[in-house]
């Protein structure tokens, strides 16, 4: 008996509440220099060694890559003074974030996230069949006693980003810790530190410390931002023996690829190279924020290596009209409107060229407002 043919598969309720994730947009239209600064890559590229290592790596592509991902671990582990056995390494850190959810949250959990926070959590929540809990952000600030005034019985997790993007704001290393005191033992504190290297301030702290004294804290990391291996896909976690078992019992067993696991040792290996990048934005992001705000701009400070722009400062400004008018100069920046920051646009800190296109655009733009 043939089946009726308007039957067909349907996915799970919780999946298609997902409002699909938009990346960065990467073409701004034809025939122009393009300045790509919508997805917080790295200007400088990656380390040269990580280069080679990718290329060196093609020569053996008919083989499974080690499962284990041992010589990334190893080269983490000693990188940050960490045990090898405590770190999981992930298809990039989105990656890792899923697998928690997915390992953490049975149907009907909640998982509580910040206003403005990275929208991977929403995704990796409801893929997971969580129920998302969103907590204000009052001044695009994480405010930790509202997250723990959120907290039910129900709540399995709490993802943080540290430093937050696209705000750009931070939570101090006091206040996470107060965060974690604050939380029932049997709820997973993820904290992703995806631009942790990017960070100067005394008051930061990773997340290294506070869980490697815990068994209920996670902390993320990735090789996107400063590592400059976005394409590659490459994150890894560092977690408490217990949870670090738990992950990988849902993880694929050749997750990270070989080309990955080559280039990410190599591009820890290089450590000036990761300095270089440093530099370039310790000197950028102050020089960025300071001449956007002298066109009249908000520009909430940031810790990471990209800059929200608030168009609402200005009479007559509005972010989709700026972003249009940026993008036919080249200039490609991120709405944030599905972060609930509709009056924004976020800038990656770019290369020399690229922050004086935008700087100049703006002025463009400012000025065409001043004259209407
Ligand atoms: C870019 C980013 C990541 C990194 O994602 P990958 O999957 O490792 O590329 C994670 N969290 C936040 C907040 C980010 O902005």
């Amino acid at each position: 008996m043939s089946a009726p043919l308007t039957m067909r598969p349907v996915a799970r309720e919780s999946i298609m509440r997902i409002a699909p994730y938009v990346p960065g947009r990467s073409t701004a239209g034809a025939n122009r220099k393009e300045y790509k600064l919508s997805s917080n890559e790295n200007p400088l590229g990656p380390s040269p060694a990580a280069r080679q290592a990718f290329i060196d790596a093609a020569s053996s592509l008919e083989k499974y890559p080690d499962g284990g991902a041992t010589a990334l671990r190893d080269a983490v582990a000693s990188t940050y003074g960490l045990k090898p056995d405590r770190i999981i390494c992930g298809n990039g850190s989105d990656e890792i974030l899923s697998m928690i959810a997915h390992a953490y949250l049975e149907e009907g959990d909640e998982a509580i996230f910040t206003e403005h926070a990275f929208l991977m959590y929403r995704i990796v929540t409801l893929a997971a069949g969580g129920t998302p809990v969103v907590v204000d952000e009052p001044d695009m600030q994480v405010d930790v006693d509202r997250i723990l005034e959120a907290v039910t019985e129900r709540t399995k997790v709490v993802f943080l980003a540290n430093p937050n993007n696209p705000t750009g704001s931070y939570t101090p290393a006091s206040e996470v810790k107060r965060l974690r005191e604050g939380l029932p033992g049997n709820v997973l504190l993820v904290i992703d530190a995806a631009y942790a290297e990017y960070v100067r301030k005394n008051d930061y702290e990773s997340g290294i410390e506070l869980v490697a004294t815990r068994e209920d804290t996670i902390m993320t990391r990735t090789f996107s931002k400063i590592h400059a291996l976005a394409g590659l896909r490459l994150g890894w976690a560092y977690a408490p023996a217990n949870v670090i078992d738990a992950l990988h019992r849902v993880r694929g067993p050749f997750n990270v690829n070989a080309p990955a696991i080559a280039a990410g040792v190599a591009a820890l290996a290089d450590r000036a190279h990761m300095e270089r990048a440093v530099e370039h934005n310790n000197y950028w992001l102050p020089e960025v924020t300071r001449r956007v705000r002298e066109l009249g701009f908000g520009v909430p400070d940031s810790v990471g290596n990209f800059v929200l722009i608030d168009f609402s400062t200005v009479p007559g400004g509005d972010a989709g009209e700026a972003d249009d008018f940026l993008g036919a100069r080249g200039c490609v920046l991120r709405r944030v409107a599905g972060y609930g920051l509709p009056q924004m646009l976020r800038m990656t800190i770019g290369d020399e060229e690229a922050n004086e296109a935008v700087i100049a655009a703006l002025a463009e733009y400012r000025e065409g407002l001043a004259g209407a």
